[in-house]
């Protein structure tokens, strides 16, 4: 029966694109195993073991509609968990963010979905469908931990995405501020087998999804860039075992190391460039790859008698953009941590 539980679409992001203008009632089955499974609202599906599980795992895709290698894999293993090939051990709520963005193959449509979250699509135009899913994601998400059983310990948050930039390090992931706190050990293990040895440790509140998952509903969480963007079906998956076989562990219940094998990397935010007048000047190429190393002396911008220029140490860039307006943030400028 659980072949058609999209039905009449094929699997979970047929079913999405499908359904993006309509009400989607909610579908509820239990699989054999005793597994329940509900359908939720479009794009968003819960499985709960009738077992007693200790983890609540939300996995989030296509807050950006375009960075399909993460739907793909989400798909599949959806797709895995209704034919029972997948064990669910723990509580999984999976969301595909933006079926709009989905549809039209881009990142966003009307605006950027994951600078909405922590309560700022309250601030928007609340009649754009981008901005009332925001407010709908939050929701789901803040229920489906309130439901967590007694036995729960840990709340766990990984929301995937693909980059249209290269990066010089070829996955990383970013770890939102929440006062106090420093990155557990275990994360770095599921950072390692994840293959991402790379993690920007944010020093400031944002308003992205995994921003609101750590603050708002103390959750382990990151935003994943795990690649780069392509169309449905170009993806080279191979690139993506490791977050994929990652995840299902999780769901299994399969334990992570406790602490990480390989080295993961920390890397903090040195120096935030900004667009500071109509004359001023970046000398970074439109192109640099994310994480490009540049060498202490190397001159980044400069603007009349104010210049930025590399320290006593290397420094990496992340998101570099010249095409914004005056005053607006131009990229990062990083150091990598010690030790
Ligand atoms: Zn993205």
């Amino acid at each position: 029966m659980t072949a058609f539980f999209f039905s009449p679409h094929k699997n979970i992001i047929r079913h999405t694109l499908a359904t993006r203008d309509d009400e989607v009632a909610p579908r509820h089955e239990i699989l054999s195993a005793g597994t329940e499974v509900t359908l939720l609202d479009n794009g968003i599906i819960r499985f709960e073991p009738n077992t007693a599980s200790d983890t609540s795992l939300v996995i989030s895709c296509a807050v950006h509609g375009n960075e399909t290698a993460p739907i793909e894999i989400v798909s599949a293993i959806i797709d895995d968990l209704l034919a029972e090939d997948q064990k669910c051990g723990q509580r999984v709520l999976f969301i595909l963010g933006n079926p709009w963005a989905m549809e039209a193959g881009t990142r966003f449509v009307d605006v950027n979905m994951n600078r909405l979250f922590c309560g700022d699509w309250q601030h928007q135009d609340l009649t754009l469908p981008e901005v009332k899913r925001a407010a709908k994601l939050e929701a789901y998400v803040a229920n489906f931990f309130a439901e967590e059983p007694v036995t729960a310990t840990q709340r766990l948050h990984y929301d995937c995405h693909t980059a249209i930039r290269d990066s010089a390090r070829e996955r990383f992931a970013v770890y939102p501020f929440v006062a106090g706190r420093t990155l557990p050990e275990t994360q770095k293990a599921f950072l390692d087998s994840a293959d991402v040895h790379t993690v920007l440790l944010q020093q400031q509140a944002a308003n992205t999804f995994s921003s609101f998952t750590s603050l708002q509903q103390n959750a382990e969480s990151f935003t994943l860039e795990l690649g780069k963007v392509r169309p449905f079906g170009e993806n080279d998956l191979t690139r993506f075992e490791g977050i994929d076989r990652t995840l299902r562990r999780l769901i299994a219940g399969d334990a992570l190391p406790d602490s990480p094998i390989n080295p993961v990397d920390g890397f903090t935010v040195h120096h935030t460039i900004e667009k500071t007048s109509e004359h001023w000047e970046f000398f970074v190429e439109d192109d640099v790859a994310n994480f490009t190393e540049f060498a202490p002396g190397t001159e980044i911008w400069r603007d009349g008698d104010d210049a930025y220029i590399v320290g006593d140490e290397p420094e990496y860039i992340v998101f570099p953009n010249r095409d914004i307006p005056v005053g607006q943030r131009a990229g990062l400028m990083l150091r990598k941590q010690s030790g």
